[in-house]
């Protein structure tokens, strides 16, 4: 029996992983759900799964938690709730929103636990520091992103990154693929939520229209298997079915090929090294369709567009100049991605608004401080990009 984490239980993975663990009863025992806000799912999930502790991010929600949870549940608040959680079980999964997710992968891997890593600030904007705790003895991270854990499972034979060529992740393109220009400057919120193939959280789904979540994906195949970004190079592949690929030193590829369905994922990082038995035999041809997808009859890739989709250029970019500017890179996203779902604005701004929050970044040294200054700089400077097209458009009409 292994013990799990499941910190961020209530968001688009944390819902999903309850799924997957709810279906696996003598193989997992949850200890732990944390959640930031969504206390009525939170409690709900706490009597479902009968954790020992149930952790609440925002302090003043405390009593109702402690109100609602099942007699014996300790319940504890805050980074200082989640660290303890952190390090409480085998297997960690941390798919915590944001920076507070960073002190959950420190925790985890100090304490030499396996980190199913959801989280994208620990390796984009944290990659320094983790990359450090890592290195304990028995901490080991196993990625729950669809591409990062098929790159993890054609690596499987692999010792070490010095026999790959190259890593390729696939993309779908999002809902815009294949617009014009003029099309693109159109775009409302609604379109951008409407993803084609994957069920996500709108964070996620509007990144994925914008390819910026490919190019954060990139910084993190990056990290996660040590090799510079231009030797990670993303396709274009409509249909979800291809996820990623190795291209080792003697011209051989191993690919990986699954439904597009982000509990595959999660399965594989809470039960590494083995594999869940939880899928029916499908038809080998309905096989990588899945319940949701067609049949695979062909598969099709393209180069992605970089000029129409600068997020993916600006990622790269980040990347190769390294220190503290993938930091930044990820603030500015954020808030440029908030502004365009509050309508202040339009969707061919979000690149512009983080290229001008990037431009007055040094590179620095990135240690957790000059981190955390870097990110708070980028989300001012984007900020002030926003503030100024709100201003502007007020101006102008
Ligand atoms: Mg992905």
């Amino acid at each position: 029996m292994r013990t799990v984490s499941l910190l961020g239980s209530t968001g688009s993975i944390g819902t999903q992983a309850v799924d997957v663990l709810l279906g696996q009863p003598e193989r997992f025992r949850v200890v732990a759900l944390a959640a930031q806000s969504s206390t009525e799912l939170l409690l709900s999930q706490a009597a479902q799964l009968r954790p020992d502790m149930v952790v609440i991010g925002e302090e003043s929600l405390y009593r109702t938690v402690r109100q609602g949870v099942p007699a014996g549940t300790d319940v504890l608040v805050g980074t200082p709730g989640l660290v303890a959680a952190a390090s409480a079980a085998d297997v960690v999964l941390n798919a915590v929103v944001g920076f507070a997710g960073l002190p959950v992968t420190m925790a985890a891997l100090e304490a030499g636990k396996r980190l199913a890593l959801a989280n994208k600030e620990s390796l984009i904007a944290g990659a320094p520091v983790v990359q450090k705790a890592r290195r304990t003895p028995g901490a080991e991270i196993v990625p729950v992103d669809s591409e990062h854990c098929a790159i993890h499972q054609c690596l499987a034979t692999v010792d070490g990154p010095t026999t790959v060529a190259r890593l390729l992740l696939t993309a779908s393109g999002g809902p815009f693929r294949g617009w014009t220009a003029a099309q693109l400057a159109t775009v409302t919120v609604d379109d951008a939520l409407a993803h084609p193939t994957w069920r996500m959280g709108p964070k996620i789904t509007i990144d994925s229209s914008t390819l910026m979540n490919k190019g954060l994906e990139v910084i993190e195949a990056s990290r996660f298997f040590d090799l510079p970004g231009d030797r990670i190079h993303v396709l274009v592949h409509r249909t979800s079915v291809a996820h990623g690929f190795a291209l080792f030193t003697d011209g051989n590829v191993i690919g990986q090929f699954a439904p597009p369905d982000m509990r595959l994922p999660i399965g594989y990082a809470l039960a590494y090294p083995d594999r869940l038995a939880d899928r029916p035999l499908l038809d080998p041809l309905e096989a990588l369709g899945g319940e949701r997808g067609a049949p695979m009859t062909s598969l099709v890739f393209q180069r992605p567009d970089l000029e129409r989709f600068p997020c993916l250029r600006l990622a790269y970019e980040a990347l190769a100049r390294g220190g503290t500017v993938p930091a930044a890179l990820s603030a500015a996203n954020e808030i440029a991605v908030a502004a365009f779902v509050d309508n202040k604005l339009r969707f061919g701004e979000i690149p512009d608004c983080i290229e001008s929050a990037l431009a007055g970044v040094r590179e620095e040294e990135p240690t957790l401080n000059a981190i955390r200054a870097a990110d708070g700089a980028a989300r001012l400077a984007a900020q002030r990009f926003v503030d100024a097209r709100v201003t502007g458009a007020q101006s102008t009409t």
